[in-house]
């Protein structure tokens, strides 16, 4: 059994250690009482912050206007 803590979107409290399999993904905040579905829980995962300069240096743009080609 997995436990979850899930900040409720209305309120921004959370909401510790829900047992959502049992509950099929419902859930109700503890403070303002409003109940969700949750449709997609997934582990956070830590991405790394790339600054322009540091794309600049290994020859990348994340600018996607750069990369169309000028039509005139
Ligand atoms: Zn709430």
């Amino acid at each position: 059994m997995t436990r979850y803590d899930i900040k409720c979107p209305i309120c921004g409290c959370w909401n510790r250690a829900l047992d959502l399999d049992d509950s099929n993904n419902r859930m109700e905040c503890a403070d303002c009482r409003q109940d969700f579905v949750l449709l997609r829980i997934s582990k956070t995962v830590a991405i790394p912050l790339v600054t322009q300069e540091q794309l600049k240096l290994i020859g990348a743009s994340h600018d996607p206007i750069a990369s169309v080609p000028k039509t005139a």
